[in-house]
């Protein structure tokens, strides 16, 4: 076995297939030679998932980015990227390679990507299979906000439920919702509420670890699943959201104008269905706003 684990980095440093590892939190903590070449990597470097394509795109290299705005492409995809177990595309390179990428994800939320050149191969129906993977991502994001959608984040909340957890606790699902939307919305038009939504979903989006789940389930309702997470810690993360929206001031004609938002956490335990946990967040949900708004509380 020694010998074997000596001889494993050596071994991928000598393929030209690309092996990385990300954990949880998106950081590459391993990548091959080859991995480390083709998007420009230093030995030593171990940057965020989302630092190193925005390096790359600014610099016109790495991935090939098709939407104009970077920020909100990486949000986007960030609402999808490695919350499911297994996931294989085709994907292509600045420099005109095409890549078989594959990403592995195991309950702690660590992600194997393993890849390798498929630019010679299989290149009739490639532009098919793209409009296909396009369609398939299009059936899983909200048109208006660019995060995951109903669809999306409530298989997520399905895959949690159908695991095994230690002492019978999966993990904790959030309801948000905005507040006094509806007077906003009568008060600064229903663009202003546009505006609102989005930088709703940008600013949580930002604060979710990769192995969480947000998505917009309708109007101005969110739905946030954090697997393998206490209650108390979801209510950590919810605060540091909070916070985040609070500071906000995304309307550029009205600088003074905020928002808010409530939410809702419930625990899942082993033996739940959906709309087990979903009532007992919405009740929390409830009760937060009845409580003044603008804050979280636990289902009971
Ligand atoms: P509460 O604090 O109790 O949640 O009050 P609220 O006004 O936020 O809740 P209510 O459910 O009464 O109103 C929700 C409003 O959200 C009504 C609807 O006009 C608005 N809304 C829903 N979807 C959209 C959307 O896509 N864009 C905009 N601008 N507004 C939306
Ligand atoms: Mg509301
Ligand atoms: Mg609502």
């Amino acid at each position: 076995m020694d010998e074997l684990f000596g001889k494993l980095p050596l071994l991928y440093d000598s393929t030209p297939v690309l092996v990385a590892a990300y954990d949880a939190f998106d950081r590459l903590r391993y990548a091959n030679r080859s991995f480390r070449s083709t998007f420009f990597l230093d030995a030593d470097e171990a940057p965020l998932w989302s630092d190193l394509m925005r390096r790359n795109f600014q610099a016109g290299r790495g991935t090939v980015v098709r939407e104009r705005d970077f920020e909100a492409w990486l949000i986007s995809t960030q609402s999808r990227r490695g919350k499911t177990g297994f996931r294989a595309f085709e994907t292509d390179l600045v420099d005109g390679r095409w890549l078989w990428m594959t990403e592995t994800v195991d309950n702690d939320g660590w992600m194997l990507c393993i890849a390798s050149d498929i630019t010679n191969l299989r290149t009739r129906g490639r532009s098919v299979r793209q409009d296909r993977d396009l369609a398939i991502k299009a059936s899983n994001t909200d048109d208006l906000t660019g995060v995951a959608n109903r669809r999306f984040v409530t298989a997520r909340l399905e895959e949690m439920l159908q695991r095994s957890g230690s002492e019978g606790i999966l993990g904790c699902v959030c309801v948000l919702d905005l507040d006094n939307f509806k007077y906003i919305n009568d008060r600064f038009g229903h663009q202003a509420g546009d505006i609102i939504l989005r930088d709703f979903a940008t600013r949580i989006q930002r604060e979710v670890r990769r192995s969480d789940c947000f998505g917009r389930v309708g109007g101005e309702e969110f739905i946030l699943v954090l697997p393998n997470t206490s209650a108390g810690a979801a209510e950590m993360i919810v605060a540091r959201m909070l916070t985040a929206v609070r500071n906000s001031r995304p309307l550029r004609e009205r600088a003074e104008i905020g928002y808010t938002f409530s939410a809702g956490v419930a625990t899942a335990h082993v033996g739940d269905s959906t709309t087990d946990v979903l009532t007992r967040a919405d009740m929390a949900l409830y009760s937060a706003k009845m409580a003044g708004r603008n804050r979280i509380h636990l289902a009971a």
